[in-house]
C-alpha cells in the first residue's frame, strides 16, 4: 500500500485517480489540496513533516481504495475544521454541502475518544461511530486516517502510542473488519501489536524471517502440487502461498501455545478460480490429493459471512503430516474480501454510482454486531439502526456508552444507568453544563445524572422520557404507590368500619371470615380486599353486608346513632389529640441585636417559623414582636421601630411553633383521619382540628399544628398534598 519510507506527492494522487476514473475533475482534487496546504501552513506533524503530508496519504490510501472524489477531497480537509480556523461554512462555499457534511461527520468521530477495554462498552461504542458518521464515507475516511496515524505513531511519546493503539485495536479494526476491508483490518492489527507488544511483535519478525528461506521453498513446492493437480482436471487457478499475518500468529501462539517451529502452521494458500463451481470442483481435486481434517470445513460461499466474505475453508493433512489451511474463492469474492464496502462506490459510464440498495443490506449487517440474536423483536431494532435516525449513544461520566432512542432525555439515560438513580433524578448536566429533565441528548454526549434522596417519579414524567425502560420503571413505581396508599386507606376504612358494626377487625380476619368475603368478591387474598376498598372498587356495605344478617345491621345501626356527638369522626381527632402540649415560647429562639434578656413575642397575624425571613419591631412594654418578612402587617409598621432579628436555634432543640395549616379536599368518609394520622405520622402535634363541608362538597380542614421549623412544615404539607382526595394544602396566617 502506501509508501512508508518516501511521502507520497499530489501527483501520485491525482494519477492514481485517474487510473480508475479517467474523466475525474483533477482541479478540484488540485484546489483543495491546495485549500488544506493553505490551511495547515506553519503546522507541523509530531515526526517534523509539514502537516499537509499527513491528509495527502489519507486521501492517497482512499484512491487506491478506488473511492470517490467526494471522498478524497474530504481527506484532504478532513483536519482543517478540527485545527485550522477553516470553518464548515467556508468548505460549503468552496466544495459544496456534500463534502462539508462528510468533513463535519469526521471532525466529529475526532471528537470522542474510547477509554475502557470493556468488550461490551467497545461494541456500543462501535455502533456509536457506525450511527454518528451517517456516511458510511465518512468511516472510510476516518479508517484510512487512523492507519495513516498508526503508520506515523513512533512519533509520539510512548504512552500515547499506547492508548491509540489499544483504541484501534478495540474499535477500528473491529470495524474495518466489518466492512469487510480485509487488508485495513490486518494493517492495523499488525501496528497494533507492534506498540502494545513490542517483545513479542519483534520475536515474530526475526523467527519469521530466519526460516524464510526453508518457508519459501516449502511454499513453492506445494503451489506446484496445487497447480498440477488442478491443470489435470482443466482448471485455470492462481494458486499463491504466504505467512499469515503476525497478529493472527500471535493470537494462535496465545490460544493454543503452538510450537512456533512448526513454520507450516503459519502458512495460509490462496486458489483463486473462475466461477463458483470451480471452487467446489478445486476442493474435491484438493481433498482427493490429501486428507482434509474432520470439522475445518467451512462453506463461506453458501453462507456468507456478514460482512460479505465468500471462500471455501478447508485444512487437509499434507505431504509431511503437517496441517495445510487453503481458501477457495472467484476473482470477484477475492474483490469484496479485499475491498469489502470500498467495492460499492463504483466507477460507472464515467460517473461514481454507490449501488445505494446493497449499500443498506450491507449496512444492515453491519450493525448485527450482536452475535446472540436469538430474540427476533431485538433483532429488528438493530435492523431498524440503520436508517441512523433512531438511536442516541450517551457516555456515563466514566467512559461507558449507553444507547438509547432518539429523542431520550437524562431522565431516560438515568433509568439505563440504574432503577434507583432514575427513580431519584433531580437534574443532569450534559457536558457539564445543568439541563432540565426534559433537554434531548445527542449522541456523544456526557451526561451526569444528579439526585436526591428526597426525590421519587411522578406521572408528568411519563411524558418526558422516550425509552420503554424508563417507562415502565416509571409506570411500576406509580403503581406500586398508588396501591401502597390505596392499601392505607383500605385497611383503616374497613377496620374502621368493622368497629361501627361492633366487629374486631383481628377476629374477623383470624376466623376467616375476611378472606371468604374476599373470595365471595373474587379477590384472592384479604390484602387485595383492602386494596379494593382504597381504590373504591369495592364498597364497605358490600363487606358488611357479607358478615351480617339485614337484621343484624339494623339493630347495630340503631345503637350507633346514640352517641352524643354527631360528627363521630371529630370524635376521633379529639382522641388522638389528648396528648398535645401547650406551646412553650422560649427567649433564646430569636436573637436580637446586640441585646440580651429582650422579651419577644411572635406576631398572631403571622406567626413565623425557623426558616422565614423575619423582622422585629419594638412594641412599648412589651419587648419585640416579631413578624415574617412578608408580613403586611409588618410592612405597614413604623419602620423607626424595626430592629435586627435572628433566628437562634438550637439543632435539638424542643421548641415548638404553632402553624395553621388549611386543607381543601373531597368529601370522603375517613378522610379526616387520614389526614390527622398523616400528621401525626410526621411527629407533629395537632393543637386543634376544624372541618366543614362546602356546598359543593368539598371538604375544608383546619389544622392548627405545632412544628419545629419550615422544613418539618413543608415536609408534612407535601405529604398531606399526595394523599388521595386532597385538592391543595396551604399554610394560612391568622
Ligand atoms: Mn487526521
Amino acid at each position: 500500500m502506501a509508501n512508508k519510507e518516501k511521502h507520497v506527492t499530489l501527483d501520485d494522487l491525482c494519477r492514481t485517480v485517474q487510473s480508475y476514473f479517467p474523466e475525474a475533475q483533477i482541479d478540484r482534487i488540485k484546489k483543495a489540496y491546495a485549500f488544506a496546504d493553505n490551511a495547515h501552513k506553519g503546522q507541523l506533524r509530531s515526526s517534523g513533516d509539514p502537516y499537509i503530508i499527513h491528509p495527502l496519504e489519507v486521501a492517497y490510501t482512499l484512491a487506491e481504495m478506488k473511492m470517490d472524489i467526494a471522498s478524497i477531497i474530504t481527506a484532504l480537509l478532513h483536519d482543517t475544521v478540527e485545527d485550522t480556523d477553516v470553518s464548515s461554512a467556508d468548505i460549503t462555499k468552496e466544495f459544496g454541502a456534500d463534502v462539508a457534511a462528510l468533513v463535519d461527520g469526521v471532525t466529529k468521530l475526532s471528537q470522542i475518544t474510547f477509554r475502557t477495554t470493556e468488550e461490551k462498552q467497545a461494541e456500543n461504542f462501535r455502533k456509536m461511530i457506525i450511527a454518528m458518521a451517517k456516511d458510511i464515507r465518512v468511516i472510510l475516511v476516518k479508517l484510512a486516517d487512523r492507519l495513516n496515524n498508526m503508520r506515523t505513531l513512533d512519533f509520539l511519546p510512548e504512552e500515547k502510542q499506547r492508548i491509540i493503539a489499544q483504541e484501534t485495536l478495540d474499535i477500528y479494526a473491529p470495524i474495518a473488519n466489518r466492512l469487510g476491508m480485509g487488508w485495513i483490518k490486518i494493517e492495523l492489527e499488525d501496528l497494533c501489536l507492534r506498540h502494545l507488544h513490542r517483545d513479542a511483535y519483534v520475536r515474530l519478525t526475526e523467527r519469521i524471517s530466519k526460516k524464510k528461506k526453508e518457508r519459501d521453498a516449502y511454499i513453492e513446492s506445494l503451489c506446484v502440487t496445487f497447480n498440477e493437480k488442478l491443470k489435470e482436471y482443466d482448471m485455470n487457478a492462481q494458486v499463491s502461498g504466504r505467512a499469515k499475518h503476525f497478529y493472527s500468529i500471535y493470537k494462535k501462539i496465545e490460544r493454543r501455545s503452538v510450537d512456533f517451529d512448526q513454520i507450516n502452521d503459519i502458512i495460509a494458500f490462496r486458489i483463486i478460480v473462475d466461477n463458483i463451481t470451480e471452487c467446489y470442483k478445486a476442493l474435491g481435486v484438493i481433498h482427493a490429493l490429501f486428507l482434509p481434517v474432520p470439522g475445518r470445513f467451512k462453506d463461506y460461499i453458501a453462507m456468507p459471512k456478514a460482512n460479505n466474505y465468500q471462500s471455501l475453508h478447508t485444512t487437509v493433512i499434507g505431504p509431511e503430516g503437517e496441517r495445510v489451511e487453503i481458501q477457495i474463492r472467484t476473482q470477484e469474492m477475492h474483490q469484496v474480501a479485499e475491498r469489502g464496502i470500498a467495492a460499492h462506490w463504483q466507477y460507472k459510464e464515467g460517473k461514481f454510482e454507490s449501488k445505494s440498495r446493497e449499500n443498506t443490506e450491507w449496512v444492515t449487517r453491519l450493525l448485527e454486531w450482536q452475535k446472540d440474536l436469538s430474540d427476533p423483536n431485538e433483532f429488528l431494532e438493530t435492523v431498524k439502526i440503520d436508517l441512523f435516525a433512531e438511536d442516541v449513544f450517551i457516555f456515563t461520566p466514566t467512559g461507558e456508552v449507553k444507547q438509547l432512542p432518539f429523542g431520550s432525555t437524562p431522565l431516560d439515560f438515568a433509568f439505563a444507568v440504574h432503577t434507583d438513580v432514575g427513580n431519584k433524578c433531580v437534574g443532569a448536566k450534559v457536558n457539564g453544563k445543568q439541563v432540565p429533565l426534559k433537554h434531548r441528548l445527542k449522541s456523544g454526549d456526557t451526561v451526569e445524572i444528579i439526585t436526591s434522596p428526597n426525590q421519587q417519579p411522578s406521572k408528568d414524567w411519563l411524558k418526558i422520557v422516550k425509552s420503554s425502560r424508563a417507562k415502565a420503571k416509571i409506570r411500576a413505581f406509580i403503581k406500586t404507590q398508588e396501591r401502597d396508599r390505596a392499601m392505607e386507606i383500605g385497611t383503616e376504612l374497613v377496620d374502621k368500619e368493622l368497629k361501627k358494626y361492633e366487629l374486631s377487625p383481628s377476629k374477623i380476619e383470624k376466623s376467616g371470615q375476611l378472606i371468604k368475603v374476599a373470595q365471595d368478591l373474587s379477590l384472592r387474598t384479604v390484602e387485595e380486599l383492602r386494596v379494593s376498598v382504597g381504590y373504591g372498587r369495592v364498597s364497605l356495605s358490600d363487606i358488611i353486608s357479607r358478615l351480617l344478617t339485614k337484621e343484624e345491621i339494623d339493630k347495630r345501626l340503631v345503637a350507633l346513632h346514640q352517641p352524643e356527638t354527631p360528627k363521630p369522626e371529630v370524635g376521633f381527632l379529639k382522641k388522638m389529640f389528648k396528648h398535645a402540649t401547650k406551646p412553650r415560647e422560649s427567649k433564646t429562639a430569636i436573637k436580637v441585636a446586640n441585646l440580651n434578656d429582650v422579651l419577644i413575642r411572635f406576631a398572631k397575624c403571622c406567626n413565623p417559623l425557623p426558616g422565614d425571613s423575619i423582622v422585629g419591631f419594638i412594641t412599648r412594654g412589651r419587648g419585640v414582636t416579631i413578624h415574617s418578612g412578608n408580613c403586611p402587617k409588618a410592612i405597614d409598621t413604623d419602620q423607626e421601630r424595626k430592629i435586627d432579628v435572628q433566628w437562634n436555634i438550637h439543632p435539638n432543640s424542643q421548641f415548638r411553633h404553632q402553624v395553621r395549616i388549611r386543607i381543601l379536599s373531597t368529601d370522603e368518609p375517613g378522610l379526616l383521619a387520614m389526614l390527622s394520622q398523616t400528621i401525626s405520622h410526621s411527629n407533629i402535634n395537632i393543637t386543634s382540628a376544624n372541618v366543614r363541608v362546602t356546598k359543593d362538597k368539598k371538604a375544608v380542614a383546619i389544622f392548627e399544628v405545632e412544628v419545629t421549623d419550615l422544613s418539618q412544615l413543608h415536609k408534612v404539607m407535601s405529604a398531606l398534598e399526595a394523599k388521595k382526595g386532597v385538592i391543595s394544602v396551604e399554610r394560612t396566617r391568622n
